[in-house]
């Protein structure tokens, strides 16, 4: 192995830092959140979902890990790495053993501007239960998911909240193709994992900040704090749902009514989730 001094391993660390950003320019694209669309009651945004079909949405298998990414007051969602070399499978911290499913939802959303909309590349954090209940009841009605258009409003504050889905009248002159255009260019290359959730190594690297940063390929931080406009109470609904994993100060988060509810609604079901009842077409 080469012998070097401390001058030329600065400089060494301050080219592949400078390498690092470089490469995050080139591919950094503008990703928004959730929360900056709903971020109160009766909020209201129209999306368009990238999935055609049930296989294009998957699920991520991890452990919730509290107090260890800087900046992080809910806890962050680690991958699994689904063998028996997960740290956090091997943990003695119970809570962090646990494996929970998410889904890391994405679409685009059409915002409203001077000049008519902007489409917005946005990803959400969802439970399990949004792709695996919601997404999939959509689906029953409207196979094909990309040619049709949603309005997703919110409704309540703090843990009453809940998300409503509708499908928007796509014969009202007030959705032209025009201007709510099937257009998911500014979605590619967007990973909502990545940028939703840590790795093992960026949780082995928050866990030892000094050792030398694990080389990865480039990653959008998702925002790690709540906005200004949104209280904590606002951060906290969004995961107030039977399948959360997330609790807030050792508090377990209220059971209640799963948040989005479909419509057209027929007949209530069964659902797995513990006896609450669900609407199906
Ligand atoms: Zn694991």
């Amino acid at each position: 192995m080469a012998t070097f001094n401390f001058d030329e391993y600065q400089k060494q660390q301050a080219a592949r830092k400078a390498a690092s950003q470089n490469a995050n320019q080139g591919e950094r694209k503008p990703v928004h959140f959730m929360s900056e669309f709903l971020s109160k009651d009766g909020d209201q945004v129209v999306v368009r979902f990238p999935y055609s079909t049930l296989s294009d949405l998957s699920f991520e298998t991890g452990h919730k890990v509290v107090g260890v990414f800087p900046g992080d007051k809910f806890g962050k969602f680690v991958r699994c790495t689904g063998d028996d070399k997960c740290p956090l499978c091997n943990s003695q911290n119970a809570d962090q053993k646990k494996k929970i499913t998410r889904f890391f939802a994405k679409m685009v959303v059409y915002n409203p501007v001077a000049s008519g909309v902007e489409l917005c590349a946005t990803v959400w954090d969802r439970p399990a239960m949004f792709a695996d209940s919601d997404l999939k009841s959509l689906m029953t009605e409207y196979p094909d998911l990309t040619k049709y258009l949603f309005k997703i409003t919110r409704t309540g504050n703090g843990k009453d909240t809940k998300y409503a889905i509708l499908p928007v009248n796509m014969q009202s002159p007030v959705y032209s193709n025009d201007v709510y255009k099937k257009d998911f260019s500014c979605l590619e290359g967007i990973d909502a994992t990545r940028i939703l959730s840590k790795t093992v190594e960026q949780y082995q690297q928050a866990l030892n900040p000094t050792a030398e940063k694990v080389e990865t390929a480039p990653v959008q931080e998702a925002e790690s704090t709540p906005a200004k406009t949104e209280s904590v109470a606002d951060v906290m609904a969004q995961y107030n749902t039977p399948n959360s994993p997330f609790t807030t100060e050792g508090v377990e988060m209220v059971n209640g009514e799963p948040e989005v509810k479909v419509v057209p609604q027929v007949q209530p079901v069964e659902t797995t989730s513990g006896g609450t009842k669900r609407y199906k077409f």
